[in-house]
């Protein structure tokens, strides 16, 4: 990596656009010169397109044919360690730079040029007249807060023309402005006072203030269970981050839960902090990104992407929930959100805090190893306690047919409602029934585009592919044999499980907590406001319910089904589950009264099962990595997937084959290819779809050696070839 270096007008400077192009190229600088890092707008062809000052240009041709660089956008050069953190993160996930350089300016308008523009916020007065579109466009207002919108934007949201929202700026109901572009942020005062730690809270807050005073990198990982305080504990780190007067980004895995998290770093910093996530407001996103690159914003909360915003002086980094899948990016540049926010700390002496009740193996085993700190809060606060665990073995209960909740939880959940507490159902698969099937034929309702069965969902009245989105009309007849009124719905999903449960408690108030029932985050957000504060007796949920919600009425957790998830060839599946009982049975008891989770299951024995229910999580993970580095499997080996996909089968198995063959520069690593194989879900939006496993002892670079491999072949046109270094998931 270069230095920072001016460049005076005319010299010659190259370029790393945004634009697949293979390499930077060399332009000449403007008037008034520019710096490494600057942001600058070039031509490309008959277009203008974004880019960043790399460096010095290469030179060596006709430099008559040089271009000039058309301006310098008005926004704080890329600094050094971001730079760095780009280059080293698309050698790790074998992304192409334009592709990193595309993240890392994710934000729309930064080629505008500055002054004072035109907003709308919401106005003084109601209008006189309400139509179906003006309410959209209030209620567009007062979903974002007091937020300001471009004309553009506002309508766009609202899904209505612009002349609507200048009538209704007529009547005052909405606000024109001309406002100053990009404010900063509300400053944050790290010495209000804070709550009052327990002891082991306190001594885990001054263990991670003295790394930050320490101003160098270090990751711990924080692992408390739910409700112990990690938050509180997390929120001192920030603190000391600002009183250094660096920045600090939380990363959060889920939308919904940000609301609860603004209102505490309000309460203990007297401040909003800048919100990055894509329920955020595109004029918003500018002010952000141009912020984080002036240090005019002292913390971020966000979504994985807030980790390519250009930080001027990155002091902490926090991953909460660290052991979340959604922080795999899956399409695009396949990149772990948590491994980058290591990597990104290393390179601007940061601090990493990955909070989790439930680490992934990774992790744990990075402290095991000495490389990361480890941290651990043992108690919640206050009163709650962990809830009481145990199974119900299904064997031995008596199900009537399409039944699923047993005698023995039926007894439960009406013991709780009976005391005016709440208990919740917990299955983790969305719709009404995961199977349709014909009774006269047998033929099961499939996708016609992928290589999965239909989800019934009766809420949309429709059946959906959970692989692509593809939605159709439940058929009156089958499609295969034609017979009519033949077609049955096959096990429970949660809308399923509502109806049983509305027969056997009539007279008990059921909320349904599935992602695809709440069009916004807004709706969901609203829902769950409604259960905590006792709006419901039973609530039915997903995955959904197991991050961290608060609901202080709970009392009973009821497992429906605890075995899914058990099967499958997934190398990560009884992690995953066991992450996901212990959060869901987590949430009962989170008020003063203590809580208790049911585990339905046919396999008492399971490993896994009985893990959870011992409650000794040290050895699960002792035993599970035992397993994994007998395997050689991740994190004691490492695996890379490479996804092939084409419409043609046959074109998509050759050039797999053709890869397998090819396999030297691997083999001179030491590496072993598997397949091609037919990946998982074989088939998606009409692609099929071949796999290849790449498997490696730990500490050999991968890398090079996969980018030789593949790059041996000329991908065909129709074909595409993806590298996922790492995978998360075998799909
Ligand atoms: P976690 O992040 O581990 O789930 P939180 O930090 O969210 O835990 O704490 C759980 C609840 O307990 C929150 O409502 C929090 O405000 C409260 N809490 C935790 N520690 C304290 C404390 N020292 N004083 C007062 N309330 C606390
Ligand atoms: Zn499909």
């Amino acid at each position: 990596m270069g230095e920072i270096e001016f460049f005076d007008e005319g010299a010659l400077v190259s370029v790393l656009t945004t634009e697949p192009l293979g390499r930077a190229l060399d332009y000449r600088v403007p008037e008034g010169g520019c710096f490494t890092g600057a942001f600058v707008e070039v031509p490309l062809g008959p277009r203008r397109v974004m880019g960043v000052v790399w460096g010095k240009g290469e030179g060596g041709y006709d430099l008559s044919k040089v271009r000039p660089v058309t301006r310098v956008l008005d926004a704080a050069p890329m600094g050094e360690a971001m730079r760095s953190f780009l280059i080293r993160a698309a050698d790790y996930t074998l992304t192409p730079m334009p592709a990193m350089l595309r993240l890392a300016t994710r934000a729309p308008g930064l080629a505008d040029p500055p002054g004072p523009r035109r907003v709308y916020r919401k106005g003084w007065s109601e209008p006189d007249r309400m139509t179906e579109a003006r309410g959209r466009v209030l209620d567009v207002l007062d979903e974002y807060g007091g937020a300001a919108f471009t004309l553009g934007e506002l309508a766009g949201l609202a899904g209505v023309s612009t002349s609507v929202v200048k009538g209704l700026v007529k009547q005052g109901a909405v606000a024109e402005e001309e406002a100053p572009r990009d404010l900063p942020y509300p400053h944050l005062d790290p010495d209000l006072p804070g709550k009052e730690l327990a002891e082991d809270q306190a001594a885990a807050a001054a263990q991670l203030r003295a790394g930050i005073a320490a101003v160098r990198y270090g990751t711990t990982l924080l692992k408390g269970v739910t409700g112990s305080g990690k938050t509180e504990v997390y929120l001192e780190a920030v603190a000391e981050c600002l009183r250094q007067r660096r920045q600090a980004l939380v990363l959060l895995p889920e939308i919904a839960l940000t609301a609860e998290f603004l209102t505490r770093v309000q309460d203990r910093f007297g401040a909003m902090p800048g919100e990055w996530h894509s329920g955020v407001t595109q004029t918003e996103r500018r002010r952000l990104w141009r912020m984080a690159g002036e240090g005019g914003v002292g913390l971020v909360v966000g979504a994985r992407s807030a980790l390519f915003l250009p930080f001027r002086d990155l002091g902490l980094i926090v991953v909460d929930e660290e052991h979340d899948t959604s922080y795999k990016q899956e399409d695009g540049a396949l990149y772990n959100a948590r491994d980058m926010a290591v990597l990104r700390a290393s390179l601007c002496d940061a601090q990493v805090v990955l909070a989790s009740a439930t680490p992934c193996l990774e992790s744990w085993a990075n402290a095991e190893a000495g490389k990361y700190q480890r941290i651990d809060l043992t108690s919640r606060f206050g009163m709650a306690e962990m809830p009481d665990l145990s199974s119900i073995d299904m064997r031995a209960e008596t199900l009537e047919p399409n039944r699923w909740i047993g005698p023995t939880l039926v007894k439960a959940v009406t013991a709780r409602i009976e005391r005016g507490e709440q208990a919740l159902l917990f299955l983790n698969r969305r719709g009404y029934a995961p199977v349709t099937i014909c009774r006269a034929c047998g033929h099961q309702i499939g996708c016609d585009h992928c290589d999965a069965r239909m989800v019934e969902h009766r809420f949309l009245k429709r059946l959906v592919c959970h692989q692509c989105g593809e939605t159709k009309p439940m058929p009156a007849a089958c499609p295969s044999c034609q017979a009519e009124d033949r077609l049955a719905p096959v096990g429970p999903g949660v809308e399923r499980l509502a109806e049983e449960v509305a027969e056997r408690f009539p007279e008990a108030r059921v909320a349904v907590l599935s992602s695809d029932l709440f069009g916004s985050a807004r709706a969901l957000k609203e829902k769950i406001g409604e259960i905590a504060g006792g709006g419901a007796d039973i609530i039915i949920g997903t995955q959904l319910v197991a991050k961290g919600h608060n609901f202080p009425l709970l009392t009973l957790v009821g497992v429906i089904d605890a075995d899914l998830g058990l099967q499958g060839s997934d190398l990560r599946a009884a992690e995953r589950t066991f992450q996901l009982m212990r959060q869901v049975s987590g949430r009962a008891g989170r008020g003063e009264k203590p809580g208790e989770a049911m585990l339905q299951t046919y396999q008492p024995d399971h490993a896994v099962i009985r893990a959870i229910l011992s409650g000794d999580e040290e050895a699960f993970w002792r035993a599970e990595a035992a397993e994994r580095q007998a395997a050689g499997m991740p994190p004691y080996g490492r695996l890379a997937g490479i996804v092939l996909s084409s419409p043609d089968v046959q074109a998509v198995f050759d050039f797999g084959a053709e890869l397998a063959r090819r396999d030297a520069p691997l083999r001179r690593i030491g590496a072993q290819v598997f397949g091609p194989a037919p990946a998982p879900v074989a088939r998606v939006r009409g692609r099929h779809r071949v796999r290849l496993l790449v498997k490696v002892a730990k500490g050999v670079a991968l890398q090079p050696a996969l980018a030789e491999w593949v790059g041996q072949l000329k991908v065909p046109n129709n074909l595409r070839l993806s590298i996922d270094i790492d995978p998360q998931s075998f799909y």
